[in-house]
C-alpha cells in the first residue's frame, strides 16, 4: 500500500517507515500540517496516518480540510493519551481510525489492513431527487442550484425521506431515525416538520416532491 505518514517527531516516524517500506509498502513522510495537507490533497496515497499535534496545522485542520474537499483516502489518526483531544473529536471530524501513542508497530500495521479492507465501501454520495440534491458530506441542499438553509432537524428528516425516495416511509421510521431512541413525545411531531420542509424545498418553487399517504406515512419523489 502507498502510505502518507504525517509525523512530526522523527524517531517515531523513522520507525514507522522502516517497519512499513521492511513490509513492502510505499511509504512518504512529511513532518507538518501544511507539508501534509498538500501530499494528502494529491489522493496519491491508499491511506494517510496523521498525528494531531504537529507544527504549522493541526492534524485535525488537515482532516477538516481533506474531507470538504471530499478526499475520502482512509485516514488514521495518532492521538495522545493525555492530550486536550480524543478519539471522538477524530471521529466526528471524519477519521476512519485512531491509535494512541505510544503503540506498536504490529498493531498500527493490523489497523493499517483493517482500513484499507473497509475503505471499499461506499462513501456517502449527493442524493438527488428530481432537482433537489442533499450533500450528506457536506451538509448542504440545493433545488435547481439554489442553496436552502434548513436546521439540523429537518436535514435529517429530508436525507432520511431522499434516501429512501420512492418508498413509503412511516412517520415512526423518520422519528427512529432522527430523533433521540429515548423520544417519547408524539409522532405527530414529524408532519410538523414535514411541513416546515415543504415550505422550504417546495412551496417557494411550486414544486411537491413529498407526497402525504394518509395513514400511512410519506414518500419522496420527483414533481411531475
Ligand atoms: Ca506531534
Amino acid at each position: 500500500m502507498r502510505v502518507l505518514l504525517v509525523e512530526d517527531e522523527v524517531p517515531l516516524a523513522d520507525m514507522v517507515r522502516r517497519g512499513l517500506v521492511a513490509d513492502g509498502h510505499t511509504v512518504q513522510v512529511v513532518h507538518d500540517g501544511n507539508a501534509g495537507l498538500a501530499a494528502a490533497s494529491t489522493g496519491d496515497h491508499d491511506v494517510v496516518v496523521l498525528d494531531i499535534m504537529l507544527p504549522g496545522l493541526s492534524g485535525y485542520r488537515v482532516l477538516q480540510h481533506l474531507r470538504a474537499a471530499q478526499v475520502w483516502t482512509p485516514v488514521l489518526m495518532l492521538t495522545a493519551k493525555d492530550g486536550e483531544y480524543d478519539e471522538a473529536d477524530a471521529f466526528d471530524l471524519g477519521a476512519d481510525d485512531y491509535l494512541i501513542k505510544p503503540f506498536s508497530f504490529v498493531v498500527l500495521l493490523a489497523r493499517l489492513r483493517a482500513l484499507l479492507r473497509r475503505s471499499g465501501e461506499a462513501r456517502p454520495t449527493v442524493l438527488k431527487v428530481g432537482t433537489l440534491e442533499l450533500d450528506p458530506a457536506r451538509h448542504r441542499v440545493f433545488r435547481d442550484g439554489t442553496e436552502i438553509t434548513l436546521t439540523p432537524r429537518e436535514f435529517g428528516v429530508l436525507e432520511h425521506l431522499m434516501s429512501r425516495a420512492g418508498e413509503v416511509v412511516t412517520k415512526t421510521d423518520i422519528l427512529r431515525a432522527v430523533w433521540d431512541a429515548h423520544y417519547e413525545g408524539e409522532v405527530n411531531v414529524v408532519e410538523v416538520y414535514v411541513g416546515y420542509l415543504r415550505r422550504k424545498i417546495d412551496t417557494p418553487f411550486g414544486t411537491r416532491s413529498i407526497e402525504t399517504l394518509r395513514g400511512v406515512g410519506y414518500r419522496m419523489s420527483e414533481p411531475g
